[in-house]
């Protein structure tokens, strides 16, 4: 039965984030920035050890173990981290607290698609300056007058990194909004924003265990700032859900954030590998700009974007490719195993030949 059109203008609709596939066989799966290593040994055990009889009581609500911990490794308060279910549930949660003015947020047209969506869901103006024909960020345009800023460092799916001074000069030119620096991908680049914690007090960074830490299945997301900040995002979640994190999530997250040389090592392994993919892809002809993240946005001169991606898909290679203005040509190739990167130029070797 239809819904009529008089009950329908007063339901809230919205055209919602498209995540990537998950297929449920196995595929060669670049498609999604995942990372193809497990998550520390920790994690393993720490589940098998878990006390079930303890799911009959509610999780932590302040998730205090774990905020405790992410407090250690950055050497902030406790006071300064902030918790949620991914990244994604703390950019949300950060959008609802922080950006509430008539003026227009501001994030890069081509960026993380999801930011769109929480600024439509939550009936808030947004503006998306171009990224110049390089697909670099152009920080004056961020000069204007504006309810708030957002834009991950590196960029997705670019994959380019800006430094520290980038990013303190966006901060410096909009010391009355507040700044959120998205850093899902901060680990494969370089200096993170959080060294500028103390010095401004409108800047929030965003950071993940989906990516380096091996963790997208656990839904464990973080924001850095300065205690003001995190107990206003405090209020908010609160005001919403009490309870967000699950106590298998918390315990696995300690156990995670406790195993530097693990992490540290799976990221190594990560940027040496992306470094001679990028090589492979050059050899064979694609053009990308230089990737700082566990990915790489590339598109060939020669091949229509998707007609490749559907031939990757055809042979079980999954990669992410999107129908959009600009970036239609270009294919978001995730950095996987040495193996599966290998499955994958085998695959091109052959198409581009044939082509
Ligand atoms: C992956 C990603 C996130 C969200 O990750 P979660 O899995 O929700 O923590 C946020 N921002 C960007 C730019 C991402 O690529």
């Amino acid at each position: 039965m239809a819904v009529r059109e008089e009950l329908l203008r007063n339901i809230r609709s919205v055209e919602p984030y498209v995540p990537g596939e998950q297929p449920q066989h196995k595929v060669v799966k670049l498609n999604t920035n995942e990372n193809p290593y497990s998550p520390a040994p920790g994690v393993e055990r720490v589940l098998k050890e878990m006390d079930t009889d303890r799911f009959r009581l509610y999780p932590d609500p302040t998730a205090d173990e774990l905020v405790g911990s992410l407090a250690d490794y950055y050497g902030v308060g406790k006071d300064q981290v902030f918790v949620g279910v991914g990244s994604d549930d703390v950019i949300s949660m950060c959008f609802l607290t922080f950006f509430n003015s008539d003026f227009p947020i501001l994030f890069p047209d081509i960026t993380y698609s999801f930011y769109k969506v929480w600024a439509e869901l939550y009936r808030i103006p947004y503006h998306c300056p171009e990224l110049d024909e390089n697909f670099k960020i152009v920080k004056e345009d961020y000069y204007a007058e504006n309810g708030g800023i957002i834009f991950p460092n590196p960029n997705a799916p670019t994959a380019i990194y800006e430094d520290l001074e980038f990013v303190e000069d966006i901060l410096k030119q909009n010391r009355n909004s507040i700044v959120i620096v998205d850093e899902a991908y901060i680990d494969f680049a370089g200096r993170s924003a959080m060294e500028l914690i103390d010095k401004y007090d409108n800047l929030i960074v965003t950071q993940t265990f989906s990516k380096a830490r091996s963790m997208a299945g656990m839904r464990i997301g973080y924001a850095i700032s300065n205690p003001d900040l995190i107990r206003c995002l405090n209020d908010v979640k609160y005001s919403f859900n009490s309870y967000t994190m699950n106590q298998t999530a918390l315990a696995c997250g300690v156990e995670a954030v406790e195993d530097k040389a693990y992490f540290e090592e799976g990221v190594r392994k990560i940027v040496e590998t992306r470094e001679w993919a990028k090589e492979e892809l050059r050899k064979l002809g694609f053009v990308f700009p230089d990737t700082k993240a566990n990915f790489i946005f590339a598109r060939h001169p020669e091949v229509d974007a998707n007609e490749l991606f559907q031939a990757l898909k055809e042979n079980n290679i999954f990669v992410r490719h999107w129908n959009a203005p600009r970036i239609d040509q270009y294919l978001r190739i995730t950095i996987g195993t040495r193996e599966e990167m290998a499955t994958l130029f085998d695959f091109l070797r052959t198409y581009i030949k044939e082509k």
